[in-house]
């Protein structure tokens, strides 16, 4: 029987819920390309329930506990001796979501001799070591597709917010005012203006696709081009590099994983590309950008205003400068794990616990690294290397 360590975000303040504010939510069967949603054999919440906080457990505790399987479910992952530290000596296996994510360096997959598989409950899996992992043989696995779609309206809304001066204009009205000019003097319509998305994959190309209406020009780099018939549908400009895509575009938003080519794609010298005042979003990960040069660059206006859900490390310290820089629409990381999305990947992990314990094979999408070498959807998109040094300082979140 395995020990299943389970590494989730906090309960809500005030308790979790009792009752929420819809009956039901979409089912969803397919994914725009064709791809099924997770199938597990069964499942044991609602769809609809928070599951990704640390009493929702994503709705595996009756399954793996009837199996006779250990579930620790914890959200203390962060700083000398914590949770997930201590339990790691005997853990077959860890879960995280990306919003809360367990770290999974080199140093604690050491202390964790029993351990096969590290499963992301989302998509991304750059918080684990991907080298170390391959190098020990464990299978890093994610649910593809789960909350890519969730992630592409987050970002439709933060490129609008941004272009629009939306989040100032209603901090006017819960101030009391009615300052206009104070609204809309950074308030412009995203109409006719040219938006590029650095990768075209899943989000990407479904922010691509969401934003075609709205009468814009619509550019992207991706290392694997997209079919041409998905080009001149969509009058897509293809770039082959990020300069040539920032010197063209007024919105930029970054949709690639964190792999060792990406990381800190964004700096000071990349900035420099940028049209001036134009707007970046990024819901991808923090570290695709190097922390100080966006601040540096919304302070001098180079970029107009910056937006995204993702930060580095997480939880973001109580003084990350992303927090208090000029003309940002930050959120916590939260676009991916919607209500809605959570019954997926929740479902999704489900699924590969099954195939795991069955000894049946998990599918190859939901595949980052396996036998020793990137697999699946991990050698479509990732390159090998690691990308979590400096994650220890989320333990500064507690301090
Ligand atoms: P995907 O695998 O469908 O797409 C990734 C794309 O990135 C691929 O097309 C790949 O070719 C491209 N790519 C990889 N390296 C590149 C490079 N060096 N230059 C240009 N393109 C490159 O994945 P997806 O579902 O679209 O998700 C993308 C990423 O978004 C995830 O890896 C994750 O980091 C992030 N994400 C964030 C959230 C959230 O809640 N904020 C949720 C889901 C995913």
């Amino acid at each position: 029987m395995a020990k299943i360590v389970c590494v989730l975000y906090d309960d809500p303040v005030d308790g979790y819920p009792t009752s929420y504010a819809r009956d039901d939510i979409p089912k969803i069967v397919k994914y725009p390309d064709g791809q099924t949603a997770p199938t597990p054999q069964a499942i044991d919440f609602k769809p609809g329930e928070l599951l990704g906080s640390v009493s929702g457990a994503l709705g595996l505790r009756d399954f793996l506990e009837k199996s006779g399987h250990t579930l620790v479910v914890t959200s203390d992952k962060d700083g000398a001796n914590s949770k997930l530290d201590q339990e790691l000596h005997d853990a077959e296996i860890i879960i995280s979501q990306p919003f809360w994510p367990a770290y999974m360096t080199a140093e604690r997959i050491a202390k964790a001799p029993k351990l096969k598989m590290i499963i992301t409950a989302g998509i991304g899996s750059d918080h684990t070591d991907l080298q170390a992992a391959m190098d020990r043989g464990i299978t890093v696995t994610e649910v593809t597709y789960s909350n890519s779609n969730s992630v592409a309206e987050h970002v439709v809304m933060m490129i609008l917010a941004l272009v629009r001066n939306y989040i100032p204009s209603y901090n006017w009205v819960i101030k009391g005012g009615w300052n206009i000019a104070d609204c809309v003097s950074r308030s412009y319509d995203l109409e006719g203006m040219h938006v590029g998305t650095v990768a075209a994959g899943r989000i990407g190309l479904r922010v691509l696709r969401l934003l075609k209406p709205f009468g814009v020009q619509l550019h992207y780099m991706d290392r694997h081009p997209l079919p041409e018939a998905v080009e001149t549908e969509l009058n897509l400009t293809h770039h082959s590099s990020l300069e040539s895509l920032a010197k063209v575009c007024d919105v930029v938003t970054l949709n690639c994983p964190l792999h060792p080519e990406t990381e800190h794609m964004v700096n000071a010298d990349s900035l420099k590309n940028f049209k001036r005042g134009a707007y970046l979003i990024n819901t991808a990960r923090g570290k695709l950008c190097d922390t100080n040069a966006v601040v540096a660059a919304l302070e001098s206006g180079q970029l107009a205003g910056y937006a995204g859900d993702v930060w580095f490390p997480q939880p973001a310290p109580a003084d990350h400068p992303w927090r208090t820089m000029p003309h940002h629409g930050m959120t916590p990381h939260i676009s991916g794990t919607s209500l809605s999305a959570q019954a997926r990947y929740a479902a999704g992990t489900r699924e590969i616990l099954e195939c795991y314990f069955e000894g049946r094979p998990i599918r190859d999408e939901y595949l980052i690294v396996q036998d020793g070498r990137l697999a699946g959807v991990g050698a479509h998109s990732y390159s090998a290397g690691n990308t979590t040094a400096g994650s220890e300082d989320a333990a500064k979140f507690k301090h």
